[in-house]
């Protein structure tokens, strides 16, 4: 019996939105390997282990994945939304760096939460947008405001992942100055918060009124470009600029 590790992702929450093929791994997995919460998602059953270890331990779990694997498991690692965006997938790549022998490895694609919670709102992303993750956990903060300058700079829509923590309480707020020095007080800004969840709270603001506690870790930002603008109850990009 050859083992394999396939690292998924779960989508946003509604279980509506977790692919056939993300079924069918999970279907024939032996181990599940996540974040608490992602693998408290996981249907127990005969024959399935889960392991269920705390955030910021990426590494031992992707480690713990490969081990696993080579040994004849099963294996899924779970991730929220898609697996590649600031998730488990590079974990596991990393895991991979100095080893002779490595087990079969398969991504399989979720839907990310910047994209639910663009398709919830209208279309905010419908033009050229860039994804930025505010945890300064694995980069410096100063290189994080740069990206914003920058992003804004280029008139791109911004995602933001991450964007404020109860160990990072400030982090959000330079950000708000960073776009505010960039942007005109009327851009919209959209704080989508569990979205595709049964409490799924999506408000739009002008810049101006944005504040710090709009956001936190169970919510998505999404910045407009300085054309992005409401139409009814929707918020989208135009498909021209400039
Ligand atoms: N791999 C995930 C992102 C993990 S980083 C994905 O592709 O979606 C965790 C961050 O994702 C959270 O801080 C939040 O910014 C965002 N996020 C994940 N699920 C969300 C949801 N249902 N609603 C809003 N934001 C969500």
């Amino acid at each position: 019996m050859t083992g394999w590790v396939c690292v998924v992702g779960l989508g946003p929450g509604d279980d509506g939105l977790v692919t056939d093929q993300v079924r069918a791994a999970l279907a024939e997995a032996s181990d599940v390997i996540g974040y608490i919460p992602y693998v408290a998602r996981i249907a127990p059953r005969d024959g399935l282990t889960l392991h269920a270890s705390d955030n910021r331990v990426e590494l031992d779990r992707a480690t713990q994945a490969l081990d696993l694997a080579l040994a004849g498991h099963r294996v899924v690692v779970v991730s929220s939304g898609d697996p590649g965006v600031f998730a488990m997938a590079s974990a596991v790549f990393e895991a991979c760096e100095g080893r002779s022998v490595l087990p079969q490895i398969k991504v399989l694609p979720g839907i990310t939460a910047m994209l639910a919670a663009a398709a919830s709102a209208g279309a905010p992303l419908g033009h050229d947008f860039c994804a930025i993750n505010l945890s300064d956990n694995l980069k410096p903060f100063e290189m994080i405001e740069k990206r914003v300058r920058l992003a804004a700079e280029a008139d791109f829509a911004m995602a933001f992942y991450n964007p404020r923590s109860a160990s990072r309480p400030d982090g959000f707020g330079r950000i708000l100055s960073v776009l505010r020095a960039s942007c005109a007080p009327e851009r919209l800004i959209l704080f989508a918060r569990n979205v595709t969840l049964p409490d799924q709270r999506i408000v739009t603001v002008a810049l101006r009124d944005a504040a710090e506690d709009m956001a936190d870790m169970r919510t998505v930002v999404i910045v407009g470009n300085s054309a992005t603008r409401r139409v009814g109850p929707y918020v989208y990009s135009p498909r021209r600029a400039g």
